[in-house]
Formats: structure tokens, C-alpha cells, sequence
């Protein structure tokens, strides 16, 4: 678990190449900015706390990545660290930890569902994975991948209305929200790591 962010950190380049899909095209620079240094600080960090590893590394993330999705992904990170028990990461406990992320993620962001954002892959995820809290977190979280990736592919029919990608307004459409798609790559990223975990 606690190599979640130096696998991400191997994401870099897919990630980058995710950028000219629509808005400026800064969210692949930002994401990979705000990862490298998220991995920093996981390497270069004297704790070996998951949770503390986590919302440490959204500081940082926070901090480099910039933008709208360096503010947003790193609120759910601090979130969800702050949230999470080392002694207590079952699949019910991490996808209630996301819960609170997600729902400070939609505060700062004033967003939610179906506005053609991250928060389109995030949100039918930890509802999928709170379905399977009988399960390992690992065998949860591939088996909550799933309505993620129909999040994700869902915003190719959504009208952005939120951050810049909003003023191409019904242009918009066709595409898949950048934001989504960085947050697939970083959820299949996570579950990978758990499987090996
Ligand atoms: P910026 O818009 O500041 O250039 P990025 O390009 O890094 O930021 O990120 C754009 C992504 O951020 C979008 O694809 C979308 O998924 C997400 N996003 C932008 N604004 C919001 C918002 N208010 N709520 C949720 N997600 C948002
Ligand atoms: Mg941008």
C-alpha cells in the first residue's frame, strides 16, 4: 500500500499524453508535476503510516500539480488519509474514507455527478465499492472498476460544466473529460498495487 504513489509515479508519461484532449491542455503537465512530487515525499517520508503517507503525499501533490485538478485531487487525497485507520483499511473503511474525499472534493469544487469531471469515474466507483464491503479491499476494488470505467466513458456524452473544458460548452461533447480519464488510470493504478500488496 505504501507504494501506491511510485506506481502512479510510472503513469507519468500515459498521463501526459492524456493533456490535449480539451481544456488548456495543462492537466497531464499538472498531474505529472503534482505525482512526481507526491512521490518525493512518499520516498523522503520517515513514516511508514499508509494514511499518513497518503494525505502527506496530497499536500504535495496539492501544492505542485496546480490548477483545478491539483486543488481537487489533492483534497481527496488529504481527505482520505486523514480519514483512513492503518489498523482499519477493509474495503467498507477505505470506500467510507473516499466518501468523505469525494464529498470535500464536490465542496471545493462546487460540482457533482454529471458535470463531465473526475468526479464521473470517483463517484460510481466508491458507490460500487461500498456494494462489495464482503469483499477484500484488493478483489473490492477490481470488482468496483468496472462502473468506473462506464463513469469515465460516460463523459464523452456530457456537456462540460465545469472548469475551463466548460466554455467549449456543447463542443465538449465527443470527448472524454481529461480529469476522468487521469482518475481511471490512478484508480487501475491503486488496484494493481493492492493485488501485489
Ligand atoms: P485547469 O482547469 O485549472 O487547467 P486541469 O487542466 O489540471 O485544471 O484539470 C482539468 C480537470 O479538472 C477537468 O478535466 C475536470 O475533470 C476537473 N475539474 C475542473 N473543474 C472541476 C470542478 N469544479 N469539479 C470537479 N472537477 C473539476
Ligand atoms: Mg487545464
Amino acid at each position: 500500500f505504501q507504494n501506491i504513489l511510485e506506481v502512479i509515479s510510472a503513469k507519468e508519461d500515459e498521463l501526459g499524453k492524456l493533456d490535449a484532449v480539451a481544456g488548456d491542455g495543462d492537466h497531464g503537465i499538472g498531474m505529472v508535476r503534482g505525482l512526481k512530487a507526491a512521490h518525493k515525499t512518499v520516498q523522503d517520508a520517515n513514516t511508514m503510516s499508509p494514511s499518513q503517507l497518503i494525505s502527506d503525499a496530497g499536500a504535495s501533490f496539492s501544492d505542485a500539480a496546480g490548477g483545478s485538478s491539483g486543488a481537487l485531487v489533492g483534497i481527496l487525497m488529504i481527505t482520505t488519509g486523514n480519514k483512513l485507520q492503518d489498523d482499519n483499511m477493509d474495503t467498507a473503511h477505505v470506500a467510507q474514507a473516499l466518501e468523505l474525499g469525494l464529498t470535500r472534493m464536490c465542496k471545493l469544487g462546487k460540482s457533482g455527478p454529471g458535470q463531465k469531471t473526475m468526479i464521473d469515474t470517483l463517484d460510481p466507483f466508491i458507490t460500487s465499492l461500498k456494494t462489495f464491503a464482503n469483499k477484500s479491499l484488493s478483489d473490492g476494488w477490481q470488482a468496483a472498476l468496472p462502473a468506473a470505467e462506464d463513469g469515465m466513458n460516460a463523459t464523452a456524452t456530457m456537456t462540460s460544466q465545469k472548469g475551463r473544458a466548460a466554455k467549449l460548452g456543447e463542443r465538449s461533447k465527443g470527448h472524454k473529460d481529461p480529469g476522468a480519464v487521469s482518475m481511471i488510470y490512478m484508480l487501475e493504478t491503486v488496484g494493481e498495487e493492492l493485488k501485489s500488496a
